[in-house]
């Protein structure tokens, strides 16, 4: 059976795709389980590395294309996403500014946010409350702040999920499809670290409309399961009333696994930080402790349950985030 025909909207190239899918033979024989795959999603650029390179390709040519000169988005203190439109920003030569959520004790100058301000992104700092309770209204005072200046202002949403980021991962599902077809594979899961939704939103969208086969695992890394069915589900509904693509978006099966998100966002416990260094020394492979870390911990968690027995294949997407592990280089030092 044909695949229904989606038609993408514009795109800029600005992630170096397609990234590869490896197996983790090493790690995967530690475990006892199924051989696990990875979809190195943290090989989408260097400095614009990680998951939100491909939602923005479609976020940024519809700035561009509505005349934008001015970037508005927001995000916690070593938020990837502000990083990732910061550095894409000063690529594409247009002004970035940030708001920023203050997280505790984390005010140094490092990771994401020393890579934002080197682009030359300007920053506001909320606190966490205020911020939490304003963020619409310092979205829209400062974009009227720019009108008023005769700038042209484009506001992205956090994490850039919305019905237009939701197509970066429906690129990814169609990259998979190619990759299971080369390894020979089908794979009885395909697992990633939630945190705003999009990616969720578009790996399942993408995995129905290229027939995956299997379901998609959101790992949560802040917020329960009810949370992310509705914020998913947002999304998708966002992308079909915006671009009318040929299913129901009704009919998708969103799944969460809300079980390992610790002390709330951005805060792992020592167990997260131990398979961080099992996977940088058995594979070389460096995940980080805001999502991928988490998400990963929570797979080999999984396997120990039980919960994939009988499965051959599964597929983790590592959505990227070496900067906020540099970021928490403390944390690191002090867990066993
Ligand atoms: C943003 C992010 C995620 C989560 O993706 P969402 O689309 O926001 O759910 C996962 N991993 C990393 C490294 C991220 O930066």
């Amino acid at each position: 059976m044909q695949p229904p025909a989606v038609t993408f909207p514009e795109r800029l190239a600005l992630a170096r795709l397609p990234t590869p899918l490896e197996p983790l033979e090493r790690i995967s024989a530690e475990l006892g389980g199924p051989r696990i795959w990875v979809k190195r999603d943290d090989l989408t650029g260097c400095a614009a590395t990680g998951n939100k390179v491909r939602k923005l390709e479609f976020t940024l040519a519809r700035a561009l294309a509505a005349g934008a000169d001015t970037l508005i988005t927001a995000g916690g203190l070593q938020s990837n996403h502000c990083r990732a439109t910061a550095i894409l920003g000063a690529r594409l030569g247009l002004r970035v500014h940030l708001l920023l959520r203050e997280e505790g004790d984390s005010s140094s100058t490092q990771g994401n946010l020393l890579l934002g301000l080197l682009a030359g992104a300007e920053i506001s700092r909320y606190s966490k409350p205020f911020y939490r309770a304003h963020l619409d209204e310092l979205y829209a005072s400062w974009g009227e702040r720019y009108l008023a200046r005769g700038a042209t202002p484009w506001v992205i949403p956090v994490g850039a999920s919305d019905g237009t980021g939701v197509w970066g991962y429906i690129g990814c599902a169609a990259e998979l499809a190619a990759d299971f077809a080369a390894a020979n594979i089908r794979p009885g899961a395909i697992i990633h670290a939630t945190g705003s939704g999009g990616t969720q939103a578009g790996l399942t969208a993408g995995a129905s409309i290229y027939g995956l086969g299997c379901p998609v695992i959101g790992v949560a890394v802040c917020d329960d399961a009810a949370y992310f069915h509705d914020k998913v589900r947002a999304d998708l509904r966002d992308w079909a009333a915006r671009y009318r693509p040929p299913i129901d978006v009704e009919q998708l099966a969103i799944e969460v696994e809300d079980g390992y998100i610790g002390a709330g966002y951005g805060r792992a416990g020592p167990e997260v930080f131990a398979t961080i260094r099992r996977l940088a020394c058995t594979e070389g492979l460096v995940l980080d402790p805001v999502y991928s870390g988490k998400a990963f911990h929570g797979l080999t968690e999984e396997i120990r349950a039980g919960r994939f027995a009988g499965v051959t294949d599964l597929v983790f997407i590592h959505t990227g985030g070496i900067f906020g592990l540099l970021a928490q280089a403390d944390q690191l030092e002090s867990s066993p």
